[in-house]
């Protein structure tokens, strides 16, 4: 890892003292991310935490990759050193390279570092290492000129302009959009950021590119709801082996494969594997190709999804960590609504239960009341509809949930059937036949009255 400085300093805009770190090598072998940070404009750039301005510390750099024998230095210009100043810093920051290289991987290029007068240069230079063409530069640079000139536009100009770069709109345009409002999200700009996305969701609604993603998202969806179906149709007694089945009848669907699996991770365990291989060894010769390739298919997707839930899981643990320490959770509660959701509350009800059976009665009381604290921010931002449809869920019967729809059903109206499509998105990636089975016969009954 390369030396990191911290350092306080004034930010630009409000004057408040600011703790920033500033990074003067950047190996790229050691320290992927610095690379990363540089390349994006975000290396020594600290957002300050009161006003969300983003503070660069200007600071003679030295960037190296190894693996390309690539050695460059950048001394910014408006620091204004002199040039014994500026060979001074060099020979200190070369000093930090080599004390860290391994024995014997001092080579001659490094004798002689490349010079970058500017900053975007010095990004070139790593960027053409990579592969990255003048002509992909140029390509990109008119990508983000493109989106600028979209974020500029007034609203009423949008469908117009739309139509005029409607050829231009495709994946490498989004992909920069996106980018643009990930590093404004990083430099704290929350109102810059909102006014972006809706931008971003009128272009899709507009552009040609944007129908057909729609429409290969609608054709998803549609065939996670059949699959969906065909779940729940097995009931709640369903085995192993009638999701097997299933499995089978869809060999050679990718799409409903995944469906599949999104939906009911927890039944492809273990035992499902092992009842599928003595299965395979039993069927006939002629049908074993076809039922070992679904069992592939199905143990890459249960890979695939568990690597998914396992980065959720860490940002969820992470962010209950942050939380226990701070002295006023309910803010951080409430500012961070959306980050609190079905994983959180599981690693939340994890570590309860992990805290009682520990028997560390102090770490089981605070994460309790950390738990009470969130369920009732949850209650108090739930829209009336979402909070009767989860009662429905918990009901303890059908037959219950069916007469609550017929007292309190029309107190919601027609919009209790939209929370509906927001609560089947989620109950999607749950993996929970049984809160679907019941989920699908309240839908049945809602639509009933107001479809
Ligand atoms: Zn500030």
């Amino acid at each position: 890892m390369s030396k990191v400085i911290q350092t306080t300093i004034q930010c630009i805009q409000c004057r408040q003292p600011v703790r920033a770190s500033v990074q003067g090598l950047i190996d790229a072998a050691q320290d992927p991310q610095a690379k990363i940070a540089m390349l994006a404009g975000r290396l020594n750039v600290t957002p300050c935490p009161n006003c969300g301005a983003p503070n660069t510390i200007l600071t003679p750099l030295l960037f190296h990759d190894g693996s390309k024998e690539l050695l460059i230095s950048y001394v910014p210009m408006e620091l204004g050193m002199s040039k014994d100043a500026q060979e001074k810093a060099m020979g200190e920051l070369m000093r930090e390279l080599t004390t860290n290289l391994p024995q014997g991987a001092f080579k001659a290029y490094m004798l002689q570092p490349r010079q970058a007068l500017t900053m975007q240069g010095l990004v070139e230079q790593v960027l053409q290492s990579d592969g990255v063409t003048p002509e992909m530069m140029e390509a990109q640079r008119n990508r983000v000129r493109l989106v600028e000139t979209f974020i500029q536009s007034s609203p009423d100009q949008l469908p117009d302009l739309v139509k005029q770069n409607d050829d231009k709109i495709d994946a490498g345009f989004f992909q920069t959009m996106t980018l643009i409002i990930q590093q404004l999200a990083a430099e704290g700009r929350e109102g810059a950021v909102e006014q972006i996305i809706e931008i971003q969701n009128r272009i899709v609604e507009l552009s040609t590119f944007g129908k057909e993603l729609l429409e290969e998202n609608r054709l998803q969806e549609e065939i996670v709801a059949a699959v969906a179906s065909d779940v729940n149709a097995l009931g709640q007694g369903a085995t192993r082996e009638d999701f097997r089945k299933l499995a089978v009848k869809y060999a050679e669907d990718d799409q409903r494969l995944q469906a599949l699996v999104g939906l009911i991770r927890p039944v492809f365990d273990y035992t499902f594997f092992q009842d599928f291989s003595t299965y395979i060894a039993q069927a006939p010769a002629e049908e074993r190709d076809k039922l070992t390739d679904v069992r592939e298919q199905l143990l890459e997707l249960t890979a695939m999804i568990d690597q998914q839930s396992q980065i959720a899981l860490q940002e969820a643990a992470g962010f209950l960590r942050v939380l226990l320490s701070s002295p006023d959770p309910d803010a951080l509660i409430a500012e961070n609504l959306p980050a609190i959701d079905y994983t959180f509350m599981q690693v939340l009800s994890a570590n309860v239960q992990e805290a009682q059976r520990r028997g560390d009665l102090n770490a089981s009381a605070k994460l309790k009341d950390l738990y009470n604290r969130v369920v009732s921010a949850l209650q108090a931002n739930m829209p009336p509809e979402l909070r009767f449809i989860n009662e429905l869920l918990s009901a303890p019967s059908n037959d219950v949930a069916r007469d609550m729809i017929a007292q309190r059903a029309s107190e919601f109206g027609p919009p209790l059937l939209d929370a509906m499509g927001a609560v089947e998105d989620q109950l999607a990636g749950q993996g929970n036949p049984a809160l679907l089975e019941r989920f699908n016969f309240v839908r049945q009954q809602v639509t009933q009255m107001f479809g």
